[in-house]
């Protein structure tokens, strides 16, 4: 489907609105707002993708925001990471970087605009009797004794809390709006607190800090953003959101609320995704199977495939749970247009070809990839000792399973015809390996032979074969919803996500690309894979990124 015939989503519509009415001029910005207090996710791509993507189409901008107002959880490590991450998803937001924490002394002064108006209070009780006073939706909240404070008291002390004069959770700064309201969020709520724990960037410059509500949609209407557009959650503060443009009178950018990203099979809250690296139930954030954008790269996931999940899983007003498969059936989509083919055995048979001269070594060429023209070709070898893969063979096949048989043929892929003759066991009654004879006229791609094998296979030839380390990566958890069970989320976990196969053979070819930056292959009637980050020209280490949904081995 073209752009232009694709039906508006939500979003897209408020926006288009915008324009027609010539609202803000008909400019747009977005911003994507991290906190920089853990990786970036795939519910976070989500959101970049959404954000960048309303800009780039309405021809606006989006801010990168780092929404760094809590001192206690951030560091300045996340910081480059989710930079790198977002530059890697292929999102540029050129020179507009912004912190929330620049914004410190333009929000203090925002704070002061409303105690001048008797908008806001300065509170002594502490958090937990806040708390207790506030009533439920259905009872009214009972005011505290300090909300009736004077215009100079409230200045004086929140003043002093700015000094330092008073120690952490002792005041609090509040708005004063209306403790009867049916919506919490409208019951005076808490707009400062005390924390002396220094800032990334500010240090000890500041030891009181905006509360979220009082921090996100003040830093929103300094830049100018249109449309800030944040998850579900954050539906009923809008009204609070609103408020405190109104009152303070500034930019009034318009919050609107999509469902977050769910995915299956998988836990996605930073917090939740920290105690899995914490405790060392992954390698890092970058683990391949953790779905930060990092383990994501790491697994051989691309850019494009991501972009194209976040467009195909669409803009929905209601939470609900992706699957998994969803993302890798686009992941595979671009993949199966860019990976090289080559020829892996991951469980090695040895094949010994009788009729084939011992000390001959053919190069046979074949395609990179058929689905690209401009991909090229590559060598392979062939000799009279190759080795297929174990379960290519069987003694005795089950009816319409081919595979190859004692006296059955096989097309071996991209080379000949072979014959099985005869089969060696081990003492534990093994297949340990085959002879075979092969039709020298049967050569693919000169094939006169008039054989017709049921099957094809694939194959490494054995004195060039490399060894290879596979990792092999599952779903994380066993259960759809790992956060909605009884007990701990990581009681779900899958103790088979990662099965490590140091016994595989790769075609000598892989050597090469590894050394020219190849990246992204399809093992043949595997998977696809990528090279792991640890892989060196005498180590390689593939990631099984995604398997193939169809082989080319099933018969026509
Ligand atoms: P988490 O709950 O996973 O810790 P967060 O919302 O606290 O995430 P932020 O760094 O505050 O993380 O998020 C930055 C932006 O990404 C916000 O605008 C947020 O709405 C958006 N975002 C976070 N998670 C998702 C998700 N699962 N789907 C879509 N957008 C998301
Ligand atoms: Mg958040």
């Amino acid at each position: 489907m073209s752009e232009e015939n694709k039906v508006l989503n939500f979003i897209e519509e408020i926006v288009e609105d915008d324009i027609r009415n010539n609202r803000h001029g008909g400019r747009i910005l977005t911003r994507f707002p991290p906190e920089p207090n853990g990786y970036l996710h795939i519910g976070h791509a989500k959101s970049i993708c959404l954000n960048f993507g309303l800009s780039m189409k309405y021809g606006g901008k989006t801010n990168l925001r780092f929404d760094d107002t809590n001192p206690v959880t951030e560091e300045v490590e996340y910081i480059e990471s989710i930079k790198d991450d977002i530059k890697w998803l292929g999102f540029d937001w050129g020179n507009r970087e912004f912190f929330a924490s620049d914004y410190f002394q333009q929000i203090f002064n925002f704070a002061v605009n409303l105690i001048k108006q008797g908008k806001a209070y300065v509170d002594d009780l502490s958090s937990e009797e806040i708390a207790n006073l506030k009533g439920s939706p259905t009872i009214a909240g009972t005011p505290s004794p300090h909300r009736d404070r004077t215009v100079e008291e409230n200045l004086t002390l929140f003043e002093e809390m700015r000094q330092g004069k008073f120690k952490e959770g002792e005041k609090v700064l509040r708005a004063k709006i209306d403790l009867a309201s049916p919506n919490m969020h409208m019951r005076d709520p808490i707009m400062y607190r005390i924390l002396f724990t220094p800032h990334h960037r500010t240090g000890k410059e500041w030891c009181i800090y905006p509360m979220y509500d009082f921090a996100h949609g003040q830093s929103d209407s300094i830049e100018g953003i249109t449309h800030s557009i944040c998850t579900l959650e954050f539906e009923n503060h809008r009204p609070l959101y609103n408020w405190y443009i109104d009152n303070i009178g500034i930019f009034p950018s318009r919050q609107i609320e999509f469902a977050r990203l769910n995915l299956n099979y998988t836990v996605m809250s930073k917090r939740k995704l920290l105690q899995l690296v914490k405790e060392n139930l992954v390698s890092g954030w970058d683990d391949p199977r953790m779905p930060t954008i990092r383990g994501m790269r790491r697994r051989g996931y691309t850019a494009l495939g991501l972009r194209n999940f976040a467009t195909s899983v669409g803009i929905a007003k209601r939470n609900n749970l992706i699957e998994l498969s969803l993302l890798e059936h686009s992941v595979r989509e671009d993949l199966n247009k860019i990976a090289t083919r080559v020829m892996v055995v991951s469980d090695p048979l040895r094949v010994e070809i009788l009729n084939y001269p011992k000390d001959k070594l053919e190069w046979l060429q074949v395609e990179n990839n058929s689905e690209d023209p401009n991909s090229g070709k590559h060598e392979i070898p062939f000799s009279a000792t190759i080795f297929i893969e174990q379960e290519d063979y069987m003694d005795n096949p089950p009816p319409k399973f081919f595979r190859l048989t004692k006296g059955g043929l096989a097309r071996l892929k991209s080379a000949y015809i072979i014959e099985c003759v005869d089969v060696e066991y081990d003492e534990l009654g093994k297949v340990s390996s085959l002879k075979c004879n092969y039709f020298p006229e049967s050569k693919s791609g000169s094939d006169t032979s008039g054989l017709k094998p049921k099957t094809t296979i694939h194959w490494v030839e054995s004195n060039h074969a490399l060894d290879i380390s596979l990792r092999l990566y599952d779903r994380l958890f066993t259960v759809e919803e790992p956060d909605k069970q009884e007990g701990d989320f990581k009681e779900y976990m899958n103790p088979n996500s990662l099965v490590i196969n140091n016994n595989a053979k790769g075609e000598p070819y892989l050597k090469t690309a590894f050394l020219d930056n190849v990246k992204h292959f399809q093992f043949l009637r595997k998977a696809y894979y990528v090279f792991d980050q640890d892989s060196t020209s005498d180590k390689l280490i593939c990631n099984r990124t995604v398997e193939l949904k169809d082989t080319f081995s099933k018969p026509k």
